[in-house]
């Protein structure tokens, strides 16, 4: 018998996919994946330990997180049956995704962005339209409407703030979006802390909303892996379908509870920080010549070089020890890169480095 390739029942389109990766890269100064650069308080750990002693580790967690749900409700001002939490907000992501796209379906995203969307829409075998961002880098809330209209997508994914450029969506936009299709919107909120802005208010109004969020930025705990999402209940049930049991384990379930019940004192004043350093970074930048940083509500911001992205990323790793990211590969970016804001000091690297490459 001949010997068939297992890779040809692989689906076609996931053949011709590119793996979503990172290079494994590490720097001393580390301002590749838009972080919390002052990490989780002595106060945050020694409270999460402390609650984790007495639990029992033996036994499986909650099949429904409900403490955690009932204070992530609190915190976004949303009812605990409209909250789903995931091991990390990519789960949900996926999850969505799962119950509305296929064969058949499609999906609409607006381009550059992050690039799980795409990727995921893909492997579930649903078709991908793409909008894209317009020549500010913000979103072209036209075309968007336009092609909600003619191509009437099954979901239609937006990240606000944008990762990798910072823009946001306005609120009267959205709700024309929400009232012009009869698709699911989803809008990815894993920056939100760090604009001052939420459309978690609009999830009252439009059942056919969802907001995911995450713990991996603002809130510190990128390495435990937990996001949220909140839409009405009905929703948020047909998503539950496709998480898998036990899917928060009970550490993370413990962190995230105590992170939630610590914001105010411990992580919103490192937000402030991080915002306040983004407008300096944003006002020194421009004052190198070469180039040109991109307004951002984010944690990060994607800057225009003059010189190529790929070899300002070798040049500051290798002379400087600073790791940001290329994003000259992604649509309408060919000419940028991006960079997270961290610690002045991190930033002041960073500015140092730059001046240095771009000197004469
Ligand atoms: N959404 C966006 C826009 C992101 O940038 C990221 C992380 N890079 C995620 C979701 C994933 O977050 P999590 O760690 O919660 O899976």
């Amino acid at each position: 018998m001949t010997k068939h390739n297992p890779l040809d029942k692989i689906k076609p389109r996931v053949r011709e996919l590119k793996a979503y990766t990172l290079k494994p890269d590490r720097g001393a100064v580390k301002l590749n994946q838009n972080e919390n650069p002052w990490g989780v308080s002595e106060t945050l750990r020694r409270e999460t330990i402390k609650r984790m002693e007495s639990r029992n580790w033996s036994r499986y967690p909650d099949f429904v997180p409900a403490s955690l749900h009932e204070k992530l409700a609190d915190f976004a001002g949303w009812r605990a049956d409209g909250v789903v939490a995931g091991n990390g907000s990519n789960e949900l992501i996926q999850a969505t995704l799962m119950v509305t796209v296929g064969e058949g379906r499609r999906a609409l995203i607006s381009e550059p962005t992050f690039a799980l969307y795409r990727q995921v829409a893909t492997v579930l075998g649903g078709e991908v339209l793409s909008v894209p961002l317009d020549d500010e880098l913000g979103f072209d809330v036209a075309a968007l409407r336009e092609a909600v209209g003619r191509e009437r997508p099954d979901v239609v994914i937006l990240c606000s703030p944008n990762n990798p450029t910072g823009c946001r969506i306005e609120e009267a936009a959205l709700e024309e979006l929400l009232e012009t299709t009869d698709g699911v919107v989803v809008i990815d909120e894993a920056y939100f802390e760090f604009s001052g802005r939420t459309v978690a208010p609009l999830l009252g109004r439009h059942t056919n909303l969802a907001v995911f969020r995450t713990f991996s930025k603002a809130m510190a705990l990128a390495g435990l892996r937990v996001g949220y999402l909140l839409a009405a209940p009905e929703l948020a049930r047909e998503v539950s379908k496709a998480v898998l049991p036990y899917n928060l384990n009970r550490f993370s379930q413990t962190a995230a509870e105590v992170a939630v019940e610590l914001y105010e004192s411990e992580l919103k004043p490192t937000v402030e920080r991080v915002v306040a350093e983004r407008e300096r970074l944003f006002t020194e930048l421009q004052n190198v010549e070469g180039l040109a940083p991109v307004r951002s509500h984010a944690n990060f911001m994607v800057v225009r070089s003059s010189i190529e992205p790929r070899r300002v990323y070798d040049e500051l790793l290798e002379r400087f020890g600073v790791l940001i990211r290329d994003v000259s590969g992604y649509p309408k970016l060919k000419d940028y890169f991006r960079v997270s804001v961290g610690t002045p000091e991190e930033n002041d690297c960073l500015l140092g480095g730059l001046r240095e490459i771009f000197k004469g």
